[in-house]
C-alpha cells in the first residue's frame, strides 16, 4: 500500500483581480462571450513601451502614450511576435506612468485560470523567467530628429551623431497596435511585468472624484460622501477624520 502525507501550502495569488477589472474586461470591443469575474481571471501589468530610443534608434513622442495605450485596449499578448499562434493573455485597462525619467504605457494584460497553462504561466512571469515585453504597430511616418522631415528622403542616418547630436526619429501617425509580446529580449530598454497594487475602495473612490473635489469612502461597512481633501488620519484610534461630510449612504 502507498501512502503519502501532504503538507503543502497553497500560495495566494499576490493580486487579487477586482470588479474594476472585470468591468473593463467586459467592456472591450469583443468582450468575452460570457462576462468573467473577478475569481475566474489572473492579471499582471507591463511596462510595454516608453518615450526612451529604442536598440533602432525609433522613440515614441511622449505626448503619443495615451493613444498607444487606448490602441493596445483588447490586444493579445503574443510570445515572441509569434502571429501564427494565438494570445494567451489579452491587454485591458492600464495607465501613463513614470519609472525614473521616462513615460511608460502600463497596461494590464488577464488570462484565464480555467486554462490548463494558467498557473504554468503565472509562475514564469512571477519567477521572472519571462521577464521582457515588446510592442508591434504600424505608423505612417519615421521623422528625422535632426532636420524633421521624413527620415527616407532627408540626409541624415539614424545612429550617426551630426554637429555632437545623435540623429534618431520618431514613429509618427501610429496607426495601429497589433499585438504586445513577451520576449527573450526586447529592442526597447526597460520594459518588463510587474504586480499589480491592490485599489483600495477609498484610493478609488478618490481617483475618481478627484476632478470635483468630492471623495466616497467606505467605513465600517457605510458610505461617506466628503467634499474636500484631505482625509486625515487619526493616528491615536485608527479612525477617520473626514472634512466637511455632507451626507452618508
Ligand atoms: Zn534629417
Amino acid at each position: 500500500m502507498l501512502s503519502q502525507g501532504l503538507t503543502g501550502q497553497l500560495v495566494r495569488d499576490p493580486y487579487r483581480p477586482d470588479n474594476n477589472d472585470t468591468d473593463q474586461i467586459n467592456s472591450l470591443e469583443n468582450p468575452p462571450l460570457i462576462p468573467l469575474k473577478s475569481e475566474e481571471i489572473l492579471v499582471r501589468k507591463c511596462r510595454l513601451a516608453s518615450d526612451r530610443m529604442d536598440s533602432r534608434f525609433g522613440r515614441f513622442r511622449t505626448e503619443d502614450l495615451p493613444n498607444l495605450l487606448e490602441m493596445i485596449q483588447g490586444a493579445p499578448v503574443l510570445i515572441g511576435h509569434d502571429r501564427k499562434s494565438l494570445g494567451i493573455a489579452r491587454f485591458f485597462g492600464g495607465e501613463i506612468a513614470k519609472r525614473g525619467d521616462t513615460t511608460w504605457i502600463i497596461p494590464k494584460f488577464y488570462w484565464a485560470k480555467d486554462h490548463s497553462g494558467a498557473e504554468d504561466l503565472r509562475i514564469q512571469i512571477d519567477a521572472g523567467v519571462y521577464n521582457e515585453a515588446s510592442i508591434a504597430f504600424v505608423y505612417q511616418k519615421p521623422t528625422c530628429s535632426v532636420c524633421g522631415e521624413d527620415l527616407r528622403s532627408c540626409p541624415h542616418w539614424p545612429g550617426k551623431t551630426y554637429e555632437g547630436e545623435l540623429c534618431f526619429y520618431w514613429y509618427d501617425k501610429v496607426e495601429r497596435v497589433t499585438e504586445g509580446s513577451l520576449v527573450y529580449r526586447g529592442a526597447a530598454p526597460g520594459t518588463g511585468i510587474e504586480l499589480v497594487a491592490a485599489e483600495s475602495d477609498e484610493t478609488r473612490s478618490m481617483e475618481a472624484n478627484k476632478t470635483d473635489k468630492k471623495i466616497t469612502i467606505k467605513h465600517r461597512g457605510k458610505r461617506y460622501t466628503a467634499q474636500l481633501y484631505p482625509l486625515i488620519k487619526d493616528a491615536g484610534k485608527g479612525e477617520m477624520k473626514l472634512n466637511g461630510i455632507t451626507g452618508g449612504v
